[in-house]
This record gives C-alpha cells, structure tokens and sequence, in this order.
C-alpha cells in the first residue's frame, strides 16, 4: 500500500467493486419486481409444447396406442425436465401427471394467472399461461396451447417458477463478472500508465535533490508529467536557481566580510604598534594613530552590528517597539547629524518638510533606516554633489525621499541592491569611506516591512538615484495613531 501504483489499484478496485454492487442491486431488484423474469421460461415451455404437441398429433394419426402416448410424455418429461399434465378442459381435473412421486391426478388445474407485461408471440390465441400454485403449495409456471385435435384435453407443461436469484444468475452474473474482470484490467494498465507519468519525473527530481544536497547547485529538471509534477519541477527550478544565488551571496558575503574586516584590522595592528614600540613618537603622530584606530575600530563595529541585526530578523527574534513618532522631527535630526559630514565632503543636504501626522513606529529602528539611506547617498555622491530629502504625504502613508546627484545604480542592478551582501560593482561601488558591506539596503527593507511600509527605488545611471520610503499613517483625533499607546 505504500507505492503510488497500488494506492491507485486499491482505489480503483474499489470503485469497481462499488459500481458492480450497485448495478447488481439494481438488477437484482429489477429481477424481483418484474414479471419479465417469467417470459424465458414460458418461452421455453411454449416451443417444448409446440414440438410435443406435434409428436402427439404424429402419433395419433399413426393410430398410436395410449400406452405409447403415455410413454412419449413421460419422456418428453424426462428428456426436457418439464412436467407435463394432462387435464380435462370441462372439468379443469388433471387426469394425467408425468410426475409419478408426486401425483396430481384427480386434482384441478385452475387458477392460472397470467403475469402482467408478459406476452409470448407465435403461440396460438386459446393459449392459457402464467403462474400457478399446485396443490402441495408449490409455485408453478405452466403454458398449454389448445389443440383441436385433442378434442376436451388440454396439455400443460410446467416448470417450478423461477426465483428472481435464479434469473439473475443465469442472465446477470456472468455479464457482470465479465464487465468486472474487464475493468479490472483497464484499472491495472490505468494504474502503470499513471504511476510511470509520475514515477518518471518524480524520479528525476529526487536525483536532482540528491545533486543539490552533495553541492552541485546546477541542477535541473524538465518539466513534464501531470500539472500537479510539472509545477513541482517548475518550483524546484526556481528553488535550484534559489539556492545557487544565494549560494554565491554567501561566498561573496564571506569573502567581503573577511576583506572589510581585515582592512580596518591591518590599520589598528599598524597604528597600536606603531604605538607600542615608539614609532609614532610625536604627539601629533600619536594622536592620528589613536584616531586612526578609533576610526577603524567604529567602522567594525558597524558591521558586526549590521551582521548581528540580520542574523536577529532572520532568525526571528526581532520585534518592534512601537510608539507614535513624529516622522518630520526625526528626519530633520538625523539630517542635522549629517550636516558636518556632507559639509565635509562639499555636498549640499538639502531637507524639505510637509506636515506629516504621526505615524506608529520603533524611533531606533527608523533612524537606523534613515541613516542608511542618508548615509548611502552621502557616501555615493562625489564631492560637489547634492542630496535632498523630502517628507510628505501620499495618501494614507507618509513619504520621506532622499535624493542623490551621485552616480546612479544600473537598470539591471536596481532589483538586486536590496539583497543581502549585494554590491554595485563591487570593487568600485564600496562608498569613498569604505562603510559599504551590502548589507544596509537589506536591513532597511526589512525594518520598514516591519513597520507595513515599502521601500522603494529609482535610478538614472550619470544622474541619481531616489530612495522612497513609505510608512503607513494611523490617524487618531490629535493626528498620533489610534492603534498606539504613547509611553
Ligand atoms: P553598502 O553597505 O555597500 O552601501 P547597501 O545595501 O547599503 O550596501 O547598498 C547596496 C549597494 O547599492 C551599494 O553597494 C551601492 O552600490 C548601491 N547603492 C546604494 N545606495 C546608493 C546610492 N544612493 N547611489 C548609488 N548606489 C547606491
């Protein structure tokens, strides 16, 4: 019962076997209820009668005794399994009876009924035929056809009546155990022909999960088989490229990963050993070795946060603290934070605020995202270059915008940036101070999910790049969302 096929089998032997009972009852009360069961017998009796009947008149035009007449129905009798009776046409008295155990001479032959909806063509009109009950109680199908040649005795040739269960097996049971058997072959070659279209790429599928399991991530399978195959192979398709890409992200992410670190590690182990054995003897030299350090050590701890906050969203155990939050002021606060650093690197930040109600947010969460997108813009944007950030509405959500002039993300490029380690072009596109990892648009795009925002991108290589984000606004009466507590 394990295997398709005979899952297949069982199920479809069981239908049969359904259909056969069903069809048999059918039959079988057919067989009960109506008189037809009665006609083959009759039919039976009226040809025995005729071709009797015939030897009889043959006889008596020979000038045959009664004692021959009486041996002819006797084995007539005999010979066809009838039971032949001879009786007075007056009287209705039998005078003759062929079954001598059982004897129903002297008895009368009456109450013949004929059965409805039966009728026997090519008999002749005075034919009398249907059941009756002998004298013992026993019930009794008899047909006689008058003979004017027999002048007052009538010839009845009977036989017991048949059960419906007898008409059944003789005319319904071999049909149907040949319809039975005749199913149950289609059934079996139904069953192979559907097991193979599945067993088939079921098969292929299992060798291709195996190649993927021992590391071959280029497999892939041909669709075909039923629909319901067909989409599995579609889905592992799509799951192998899957698994390839992300595949490579990870390497890439390790290989990046041990390169940024290594870069700010090779400047502290320089700069604290240049420390250490007096190499930086000035205290101006001191000083930038300590900054330097300083430096260097921030820019790890950076990402190492970076790392640690998608391990915890991906891992599931990151969870809002939600409160309403004035999205306008904490825009403009991280924007003041950036002043000094675009002024440094000679961009002009520009802030343009709309009234905005509040929204319902993590305030950490969402300086985190616009920080990275702030600082993004800033790091892609060489000197000379402008950001603009603008928040306003749209709708029900509250839209913040940052701008860039810098260089513009590819068209092919733009739908992978939010991907976890993807970068641009990776050895040019790290940002000017390094910061790049690949991993903040990912962070930002999951932050804002969580929020039930969106983030979303344009880009014009040469010209700039705008990053929009989202935010659904829960309006309460003071304009702080309905849904929240303050705390
Ligand atoms: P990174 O830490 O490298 O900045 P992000 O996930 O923040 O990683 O960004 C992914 C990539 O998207 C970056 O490497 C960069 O190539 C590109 N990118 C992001 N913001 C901008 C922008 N404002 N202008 C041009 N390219 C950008």
């Amino acid at each position: 019962m394990r295997t398709l096929r005979s899952r297949l089998l069982v199920s479809y032997l069981a239908v049969i076997l359904a259909t056969l009972l069903v069809v048999a009852a059918a039959l079988f009360a057919f067989a009960t209820i109506s008189s037809i069961r009665l006609t083959p017998a009759l039919q039976q009796l009226s040809t025995i009668s005729r071709v009797n009947q015939n030897e009889i008149v043959e006889l008596w035009r020979l000038g045959g005794s009664g004692d021959e007449l009486q041996t002819l129905l006797l084995t007539t009798a005999e010979q066809t399994g009838v039971r032949i009776l001879v009786a007075d046409t007056q009287t209705s008295e039998i005078i003759f009876d062929s079954d001598q155990t059982d004897d129903w001479v002297g008895d009368r032959i009456a109450g013949v009924t004929r059965p409805p909806g039966v009728s026997l063509p090519n008999t002749g009109r005075g034919s009398v035929f249907g059941t009756f009950t002998g004298p013992n109680g026993s019930k009794w199908l008899v047909f006689s056809e008058p003979n004017p040649e027999f002048g007052r005795v009538l010839i009845f040739y009977g036989v017991v009546e048949p059960t419906a269960a007898e008409f059944f097996n003789d005319y319904f049971s071999r049909p149907l155990a040949y319809a039975g058997v005749a199913a149950f072959m289609l059934a079996v070659l139904l069953a192979i022909l559907i097991t193979r279209s599945v067993a088939g790429p079921l098969g292929q599928l299992a060798e291709a999960a195996e190649g993927i399991a021992q590391g071959n991530y280029d497999q892939r399978v041909e669709p075909r088989g039923p629909e319901e195959v067909h989409r599995v192979a579609d889905s592992f398709n799509s799951m192998a490229a899957q698994v390839k890409t992300t595949q490579a992200a990870q390497r890439d992410f390790v290989a990046n990963v041990s390169h940024d670190l290594k870069t700010p590690l090779t400047a502290i182990t320089g700069w604290s050993q240049a420390l250490l054995d007096g190499a930086a003897e000035t205290p101006g030299e001191r000083r930038l070795a300590a900054e330097t350090i300083h430096t260097e050590a921030n820019r790890m701890a950076r990402m190492v946060n970076d790392l640690l906050d998608l391990a915890r969203i991906e891992s599931g155990q990151f969870t809002l603290a939600p409160k309403p939050v004035d999205l306008a002021a904490l825009v403009e606060e991280v924007y003041r934070s950036f002043l000094p650093h675009a002024e440094a690197k000679d961009i002009e930040l520009g802030l343009e605020v709309a009234a905005v109600p509040f929204i319902a947010g993590d305030p950490d969460r969402l300086v985190r995202v616009f920080n990275n997108l702030i600082g993004n813009a800033l790091s892609y944007t060489p000197p000379g270059g402008r950001v603009e950030i603008m928040i306003g509405n749209a709708g029900s959500q509250a839209e913040v915008t940052v701008r860039d002039n810098g260089p513009g993300i590819p068209d092919e490029e733009l739908s992978r940036i939010f991907e976890r380690f993807y970068r641009v072009e990776k050895s040019r596109a790290r940002g000017e101070d390094g910061r790049g990892s690949g991993l903040g648009l990912a962070i930002v795009r999951e932050l804002v999910a969580a929020h039930g925002g969106q983030v979303l991108v344009s880009s014009e290589p040469g010209r700039g790049t705008a990053f929009v984000v989202r935010l659904p606004i829960a309006s309460g009466a003071d304009g702080s969302p309905a849904h929240i507590r303050p705390t």
